[in-house]
């Protein structure tokens, strides 16, 4: 399989490069030339599979020849292994339309072990046919940090850079980053806003005097691998409740759109998906895009979802780009003009091709709470914030008694207990699985919100090209 970039002008690469390179050269982000498509049947015979051989026959026809079917099924067994349940994302149901999907069963409790535990055993096996090392430079709101580190922490010819707003994480998420002490692990808090730290991660891509010397690697959402990985578990939930020969919506608490992309990714590989609901909270630059067509800006609002805190949804690009007849040099244009107004108006065939699949709702702060007692009193579940605002999205989407509803949990409440207490008054207990993490000794560096701070930071401490 070929990746391209949907920006256009960026050399096509194999799965190895795409997955080695993050963001294309271009600016844009990496796609597979066409979107395989699996037959009604071959989707029957699904059915049933353990979670690590459904990974592999889903992701197979991706990674191509980067990787034999033997080789790409002993590291998703090593991945999911880690996972505490064993059917890696189980299924509970919350009544009779209305399911939950549990995504938080890795070391950091949330969905993003998911694709990170393969990732970092990717990096592994691409750079040891390499003499390269490979410098991961990553912003995150929380998650992804901590996810990244635990998959990367101590591996050999890795090195990684993570950002994070300062004081806007959790103490859980931040002490699962800051209390990682390998070697290779590199905590940064910066003063501003996660958009900000992604900026400059971005920038960090398109900056020559840095790409010229180190090789920057990804672990955001923009790097396809970790979508790949996450189209697994749509399957896993479909086959569950009746797919493919029953269609089946999911509500997904979204931020930087890169879980409800591996939905569309799953559609169009046949697999039948009745809706996606794209949930937001306050920070709704997602819901009036896709609800008006207007993909502006505004200022982030700190919240209870704080990995939801997000006003510039990179993966978003990914689906314009294929709504838009995959025209990179147009899209390139459209990109262009947001990055210099902060606006961007969609196209009305932008417009239509959303609308055919996604639907959108923004959450309030009451509608989460209400979300999080709703789980508590009427089915006895725990939900942290983001699946409650999912979940709120899900039970307000009105969709047919008919059609199961799937509502992805991606994080354990116990990441976020204060929250959960407040709405409950139960405050969940973290899985022994994290171990003495508030007796563990932390390490971060504070830098101020300000490019060329960070990069002399990074300059200094990576290993360059070889
Ligand atoms: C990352 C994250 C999200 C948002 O996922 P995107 O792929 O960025 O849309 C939602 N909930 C939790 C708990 C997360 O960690």
């Amino acid at each position: 399989m070929e990746y391209i970039s949907t920006r256009g002008s960026a050399p096509a690469l194999d799965f190895a490069g795409a997955t080695l390179a993050g963001l294309a050269s271009d600016g844009g982000l990496y796609v597979p030339r066409a979107w395989p498509r699996f037959s009604t049947s071959e989707i029957a015979a699904m059915a049933g599979l353990p979670y690590a051989e459904l990974a592999q026959r889903i992701m197979q026809p991706f990674v191509g020849d980067s990787l034999s079917a033997e080789r790409l099924l002993e590291l998703t067994r090593v991945a999911y292994g880690r996972f505490a349940h064993k059917a890696v994302t189980p299924l509970e149901q919350f009544d009779e339309q209305h399911w939950l999907l549990e995504l938080f069963h890795g070391p950091t409790l949330a969905f993003k072990d998911v694709a990170l535990q393969l990732l970092g055993l990717l990096f592994e096996e691409f750079l040891a046919r390499s003499d390269e090392n490979l410098t991961i430079v990553g912003a995150t709101s929380g998650d992804t940090g901590s996810a990244a580190i635990d998959a990367v922490a101590g591996r050999a010819k890795v090195d990684i850079f993570m950002l994070h707003p300062k004081g806007r994480v959790s103490e859980v998420q931040r002490r699962q980053m800051t209390t990682v002490l390998a070697p290779n692990v590199h905590n940064i808090a910066i003063s501003g806003t996660f958009d900000d730290a992604q900026a400059m991660v971005k920038r960090m891509f398109n900056d020559p005097a840095m790409t010229g010397r180190f090789n920057i690697g990804a672990v955001n959402s923009i790097n396809w691998a970790r979508l790949m990985a996450q189209v697994v578990y749509y399957f896993a939930a479909a086959l569950q409740l009746g797919a493919p020969h029953r269609p089946v919506a999911f509500a997904v608490p979204t931020g930087n759109f890169g879980d409800v992309f591996a939905g569309y990714v799953a559609a169009q590989m046949g697999l039948p998906v009745a809706r996606l609901i794209v949930a937001t909270n306050v920070n709704d630059i997602l819901h009036r895009a896709l609800s008006t067509g207007d993909y502006s800006t505004g200022t982030v609002t700190p919240t209870a979802a704080p990995s939801m805190d997000i006003q510039v949804s990179s993966n978003f690009e990914r689906l314009l780009f294929d709504l838009a007849g995959r025209d990179g040099r147009a899209l390139a244009a459209q990109m262009a003009g947001f990055e210099a107004s902060s606006t961007m108006q969609l196209t009305n065939a932008q417009r239509e091709g959303a609308a055919a699949l996604f639907t959108s709702a923004r959450a309030e702060p009451d509608d989460m709470s209400h979300a999080i007692r709703w789980a508590w009193e009427n089915c006895g579940e725990l939900i942290d914030p983001h699946t409650a605002i999912g979940l709120h999205a899900a039970r307000a989407s009105g969709l047919p008694r008919e059609v199961p509803v799937v509502t992805l949990a991606t994080a354990h409440p116990a990441k976020f207990r204060d929250a959960v207490e407040r709405a409950t008054g139960q405050r969940p207990s973290l899985p022994s699985r994290v171990g003495d993490l508030f007796e563990r000794e932390e390490r971060c560096v504070d830098l101020p919100g300000d490019y060329a701070a960070i990069a002399e930071y990074v300059a200094g401490r990576a290993v360059p090209k070889g």
